[in-house]
């Protein structure tokens, strides 16, 4: 398909858009939401019984690879950022002006070089749109990104085709996890390579903001309708971190190959959805389907609840809906065949 470049990709009710309260987000819900009904809940809860089932892609290994491979992401949440010193904190580094940026394309290349040389997969570059960014956290904190945080890096890596290959199975699970270890350290190391420059940054994973807006706004691809970023090299099969940052670049532009037209007829996620999560409509709309939606766009709406509910029965995450997806580009597999190499 060919790719062209254009203006916006979204239609926005401006109406009725507000941005997202993170606290409608299950898992902002499990942790402070005492009415919602997996409230202090662990979506392991059924580990127990399920490894008695003995069931392929359900192991004590499965289990044990997937809890090693959030390892980072876990603990990057648990320590404070002022406590993670980097170089840009280091007191010589501190003395030096900050780098001026005279060619703002030439400061792009070499912040996607970096990125990749961090592991990035893929590395777009926007202006900040604040209307994709958290009305409010988890906990309630009102976000407000000042206003010298002109640009939004947006990264994505490619997540394991093997591992993904067996969803809904814990072995495929291990693919998710680890993309987001691995977020982790790229945010952590190509933002300490800004701040060594002198210039500021917020790191972030999935938190602060919608990540897939930004990733659409940075060409790094387009929305599909299981409600993922759909890049033209990985498909949906990516996970998506972010920096904002007040370090002059120049901006890339949104993409269009196709995507929206190939959805209205494929629906391989709707069908493969074992929670009917996902719409069968035939245009994209405005109608939500849950409380967890965000209202004033045209998409495929996802029901994050169904979603949620399958989550807690399969004791797992599920990736279904990436699996499937033709532009992911991977063959479904039987979750022996990522332990047999
Ligand atoms: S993650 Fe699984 S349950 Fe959720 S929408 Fe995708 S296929 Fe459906
Ligand atoms: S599986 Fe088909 S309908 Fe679903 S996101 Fe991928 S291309 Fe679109």
């Amino acid at each position: 398909m060919k790719t062209t470049k254009r203006k916006s990709p979204f239609d926005i009710d401006e109406k009725n858009y507000k941005r997202y309260d993170e606290r409608k987000h299950p898992f902002c819900k499990t942790a402070a939401d005492k009415k919602y009904r997996y409230y202090n809940r662990d979506i392991e809860e059924k580990m127990s019984e399920i490894l008695k089932e003995r069931k392929p892609g359900y192991s004590r290994m499965d289990y044990a690879l997937d809890s090693a491979a959030w390892t980072l992401y876990e603990t990057f949440k648990l320590i404070p950022e002022e406590r993670i010193r980097g170089l840009g904190e280091h007191e010589s580094y501190k003395s030096l002006p900050k780098y001026n940026v005279e060619n703002r394309e030439k400061m792009s290349k070499i912040i996607k070089r970096a990125a990749s040389f961090f592991g990035a997969s893929l590395t777009g570059i926007a202006h900040l749109d604040e209307r994709w960014v958290y009305l409010y956290d988890c906990d309630g904190n009102k976000i407000e990104i000042p206003k010298e945080y002109r640009y939004a890096i947006v990264m994505a890596i490619e997540m394991d085709p093997v591992a993904l290959g067996s969803s809904p199975s814990v072995t495929s699970a291990t693919g998710t996890a680890l993309g987001y270890s691995q977020n982790t350290f790229l945010v952590m190391h190509l933002g300490e390579f800004i701040k060594s420059l002198g210039h500021h940054v917020i790191k972030m994973v999935n938190d602060t903001a919608l990540s897939i807006p930004l990733a659409i706004d940075a060409g790094l691809g387009q929305l599909g309708r299981n409600g993922l970023l759909i890049t033209e090299e990985y498909g949906p099969r990516v996970r998506i971190c972010k920096i904002f940052t007040d370090l002059p670049l120049k901006v890339d532009h949104p993409i269009d190959f196709g995507v929206t037209d190939f959805c209205k007829k494929c629906k391989e996620c709707a069908e493969a959805c074992e929670a009917d999560a996902i719409s069968f409509d035939d245009e994209p709309s405005f109608e939500t389907k849950c409380s967890t939606n965000n209202p004033g766009v045209k998409k495929w709406y996802i029901d994050g609840e169904k979603c949620y509910d399958f989550w807690y029965e399969n004791s797992m995450d599920c990736a279904t809906c990436i699996t499937v997806c033709p532009f992911s580009k991977i063959k479904l597999n039987e979750p022996e065949d990522f332990w047999d190499g």
